[in-house]
């Protein structure tokens, strides 16, 4: 198989994102070695991973394995809330980097907003903002993050985040924190891309992958939905970082930069937003509900 080339995206401080990634939201851990390499094999160059999933260490042996150097990888993790404050996430980033196996993190976000402890969360951004200064991570960013949390982090924040990660499928594309994200140079990664949180939560809307009008459009192209939805993300500028385990979806899901939607089908998909959010409110994450340690490397 001929390994794809991923265009970039340019990240607010000149840093260079290839604008497809692979997510490993619960994959298992001993699912998550093999997944990593058939990504990386397929020319996948973005891993997207987190301190909760509890699959980094894995993430890393296949990086390591790959043998592509690590200067053309770019690998993304998360701080979980129970991590955060000043010094924890610092400590969090060592966590982390050890577990990758990486002496610098290429980007490191804040999981979740704490609304129930604001200053926590703003304490763990002014550290993500320490590890830039020191060139142990090469950009910085949020998770889950509504206006109503953007707003107060700028007011407070030296350097703006880098990327925003969303739920962001045609089923809920939360277009004004996108909105306000572009004004503040704040890129829109989506999580779900492919709508994966309307097929393992039982919701109040069906399967993105069952919708007609995505279907019409995929049979126009000779392509899959979930290829619809990449493209239609990746069209809009948005970063997608779909999760498959399976070698055949990862590499259907990196096959997306041979065709394009029309304006008419962009519209078409932009039409299809319920306004209801698949995952959990942000507001509805405390430490008490969610809290959990993460394990030292
Ligand atoms: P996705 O939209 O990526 O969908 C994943 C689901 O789709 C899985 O069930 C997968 O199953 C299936 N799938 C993958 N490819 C195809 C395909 N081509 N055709 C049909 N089915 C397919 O959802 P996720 O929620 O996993 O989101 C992607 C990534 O975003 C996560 O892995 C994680 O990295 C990140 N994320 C971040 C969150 C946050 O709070 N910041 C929350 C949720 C996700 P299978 O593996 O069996 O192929």
């Amino acid at each position: 198989m001929t390994a794809t080339t991923i265009p970039s995206l340019k990240l607010n401080n000149g840093v260079e994102m290839p604008a497809l990634g692979l997510g490993v939201f619960q994959t298992p851990p001993d699912e998550t070695r093999d997944a990593v390499r058939s990504a990386l094999d397929g020319g996948y160059r973005h891993i997207d991973t987190a301190a909760a999933y509890a699959n980094e260490r894995e993430v890393g042996e296949a990086v390591r394995d790959s043998g592509v150097d690590r200067s053309q990888l770019f690998l993304e993790t998360k701080v979980w809330i129970s991590d955060y404050g000043y010094d924890e996430t610092l400590h969090a980033f060592e966590k982390s980097a050890r577990k990758l196996g990486v002496e610098q993190i290429d980007l490191l976000i804040l999981h979740q907003p704490l609304p129930s402890a604001f200053d926590r969360t703003l304490e763990a951004y002014r550290a993500l903002e320490t590890l830039l200064a020191d060139e142990k991570v090469r950009a910085i960013g949020v998770s889950n993050f509504m206006v109503e949390h953007l707003t107060p982090l700028l007011n407070q924040a030296t350097v703006a985040p880098a990327v925003n990660q969303i739920e962001c499928h045609p089923y809920f594309q939360q277009r004004e924190v996108q909105k306000f994200g572009a004004e503040h140079g704040i890129l829109t990664q989506a999580w779900s891309p492919i709508g994966g949180i309307t097929f393992y939560r039982d919701g109040s809307h069906g399967s993105t992958l069952d919708d007609p009008v995505i279907g019409d459009i995929a049979r126009a192209h000779g392509k899959t939905p979930a290829q619809v939805m990449l493209r239609w993300g990746l069209q809009h500028g948005r970063s997608v970082i779909p999760k498959s385990t399976k070698p055949s979806r990862i590499a259907e899901n990196i096959d997306v930069f041979d065709f394009e939607l029309s304006a008419d089908e962009m519209t078409a998909i932009d039409g299809l937003d319920t306004g209801r959010r698949g995952g959990p409110e942000p507001d509805a994450i405390t430490l008490d509900a969610f809290g959990r340690e993460i394990p030292d490397a």
